[in-house]
C-alpha cells in the first residue's frame, strides 16, 4: 500500500487534513511504496507477465479494467481492497503521427500523444479519478480546486459520478468559456473570483479554516498518481519502446512531475530499462520555471506576474516546482518558453494535421522546433508531444487566430509571414453556386501560392 512522505524532509505521514503539506515543515508530499503487487524490482519475464495482463485488461467488461489509470493499478496502490474507484474510463487516449511537422523540422520519430482524447477533454482526468476516489473512501462529501479551467470541468464531473458536492474557484474572466460550462454542465457550485489562479489558491486555503472542503488541487498527491500512469501507457503503446525525449507544457507544474515519477518508477521496479529525456515548456509571460532554472539553478523559485493566452498555463507562483526540477535533473531534460506568436503559429500547424488541441498544448510543438535548432533534440532521436487539452476548450481562440484579432502587432513582429501562411479564410457568400465556385478558386490560387 501505498503511504505519504515529504519530499523536503523526508518526514513519513498520515494524509493530512485540509491543505495536503508536510507538517513537519510545509512542503509538497508524495506517495511512495515498499512493496508492490511483484515485491519491488522485477525479472524480465516478470516484467513481460504484467505487462501482458495490462494489455489484457483492455478487453475486459470492468470499468476499472477498461480505465486506461485503473488498468495499472498495481502501480498505484492507494485504494484499500474492495474499494471501488471512481472512473468514467479514462486514459487510452490515441498517439498520433504528424507528417506535416515531420517534414518541417526533420524529425522522423516524431508523435503526439493526444491527452485532450478524455472524457472531460483534458489529461486532468487521470488524476482525478484517483483523488475523487480517495476523497469518497475518506468519506468526504465534497471537494474543491483553485483551477485556470480544466482541473474544475474534471474535479466536477468526477464529484458528479461520485455523488458528491464540487466546489470550484475559478479567476473571473480568464478561464476559457466552454470550460466554465463544463463546470456549470457537471453541477459544481462555481465562484467567480476578482483575482488571478495564484489568488484563486490563496482564497481556497483560507477557506480550510472555515469549511472542511477536499482539496483535489495537484498538491494533492494521489492526484499525481493518476497522472503517472501516462508513462506506463505510452510506453505500452510503443511495445515498451522508449522515446529519447517527452515534451510538456509547465503551468503548475504537476503533470511534468507525475509524468517523470512515472518513468522514474517504472525503471527502478524493472518495467523499462531508461527514460526519456523530459522537458518542459512554458508561454513567456507564465515563465517562473524557466527563470528559476536560468536565474537560480533550479535551487529557488522565481515568481512572476502571469500573462499569456494560454490560460491552462497561466501560472506564476507553481506548486510542484521542485518537484519538477527534480524531475529536469533526474532525467536530463530542459524548460524553455515561447511566445504568444509561436503558440499560436504551432497550434494552427498542428491543426492542419488534423489534430486540435489546447492553446498550451501547443507549446510543446512550439518549443520543439527551438529545441531542435539548438541541437538539444537531434535529427535521429524519437519525441513524444504531449498535448494536454483539446481544441474545443477554447475556440475562441480559434476564431479569433483566424480572422486575424488574436495578437497585437508587437507580438506579431517577424512572424507574419509564417502566421499569415497558417491563417484560414472563412468564406461569408451569397446562397449561389458561382459564387462558392469562384471562392474554390481563389482557395485553390491562395494554396498554389504559399
Ligand atoms: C492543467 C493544464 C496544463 C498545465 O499542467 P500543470 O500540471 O499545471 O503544469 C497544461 N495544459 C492543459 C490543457 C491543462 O489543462
Ligand atoms: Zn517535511
Amino acid at each position: 500500500m501505498a503511504y505519504l512522505r515529504c519530499i523536503g524532509c523526508g518526514e513519513r505521514t498520515a494524509e493530512p487534513s485540509g491543505w495536503q503539506q508536510c507538517q513537519a515543515c510545509g512542503d509538497l508530499l508524495e506517495a511512495a511504496y515498499d512493496e508492490l503487487a511483484w515485491g519491488t524490482t522485477l525479472t524480465p519475464a516478470g516484467a513481460a507477465e504484467w505487462q501482458r495482463r495490462w494489455r489484457e485488461r483492455r478487453q475486459s467488461d470492468r470499468r476499472e479494467d477498461r480505465s486506461g489509470v485503473w488498468r495499472f493499478r498495481e502501480l498505484l496502490p492507494i485504494l484499500n481492497e474492495g474499494s471501488q474507484a471512481i472512473s468514467l474510463e479514462e486514459g487510452n487516449t490515441p498517439i498520433y503521427e504528424l507528417p506535416r511537422c515531420r517534414r518541417q523540422s526533420g524529425i522522423a520519430g516524431l508523435w503526439a500523444k493526444h491527452q485532450g482524447m478524455n472524457p472531460t477533454g483534458s489529461f486532468k482526468d487521470l488524476g482525478m479519478t484517483a483523488a475523487v476516489s480517495r476523497a469518497r473512501e475518506r468519506g468526504a462529501t465534497a471537494v474543491a480546486c483553485a483551477s485556470t479551467g480544466n482541473t474544475a470541468a474534471s474535479m466536477a464531473a468526477y464529484a458528479a459520478a461520485a455523488g458528491m458536492r464540487s466546489l470550484v474557484l475559478i479567476p473571473s474572466g480568464k478561464i476559457a468559456g466552454n470550460k466554465l460550462a463544463q463546470s456549470m454542465d457537471y453541477g459544481a457550485i462555481t465562484c467567480q473570483l476578482d483575482t488571478d489562479f495564484d489568488g484563486c489558491t490563496r482564497v481556497l486555503r483560507e477557506l480550510l479554516e472555515l469549511a472542511p472542503v477536499y482539496v483535489v488541487n495537484s498538491i494533492n498527491p494521489y492526484r499525481v498518481e493518476g497522472q503517472k500512469t501516462l508513462a506506463a501507457e505510452l510506453l505500452e503503446q510503443r511495445d515498451w519502446e522508449v522515446p529519447d525525449h517527452v515534451l510538456v507544457p509547465g503551468g503548475n507544474l504537476a503533470n511534468s512531475s507525475a509524468l517523470g515519477k512515472g518513468f522514474l518508477e517504472l525503471q527502478a521496479w524493472g518495467l523499462c530499462r531508461r527514460v526519456p529525456q523530459i522537458s518542459i515548456i512554458q508561454a513567456e509571460g507564465a515563465n517562473p520555471l524557466a527563470r528559476t532554472m536560468r536565474e537560480a539553478g533550479g535551487r529557488k523559485l522565481i515568481e512572476v506576474r502571469a500573462e499569456t493566452r494560454a490560460t491552462a498555463i497561466r501560472i506564476g507562483k507553481p506548486a510542484s516546482w521542485k518537484k519538477a526540477v527534480r524531475v529536469l535533473e533526474a532525467t536530463g531534460g530542459v524548460c524553455r518558453e515561447v511566445s504568444e506568436a509561436e503558440i499560436a503559429l504551432a497550434k494552427a500547424e498542428l491543426g492542419a494535421e488534423g489534430i486540435g488541441c489546447e492553446p498550451a498544448s501547443a507549446t510543446t510543438w512550439a518549443g520543439m522546433k527551438r529545441l531542435v535548432q539548438e541541437g538539444f533534440i537531434g535529427k535521429q532521436q524519437s519525441v513524444i508531444l504531449v498535448l494536454t487539452g483539446h481544441t474545443l476548450k477554447d475556440a475562441d481562440y480559434v476564431m479569433q487566430f483566424h480572422e486575424g484579432r488574436l495578437l497585437d502587432a508587437a507580438e506579431t513582429r517577424g512572424w507574419e509571414t509564417a502566421l499569415a501562411a497558417e491563417r484560414r479564410r472563412l468564406w461569408h457568400l451569397p446562397a449561389r453556386a458561382e459564387a462558392v465556385k469562384q471562392a474554390l478558386d481563389e482557395a485553390a490560387a491562395d494554396t498554389l501560392a504559399q
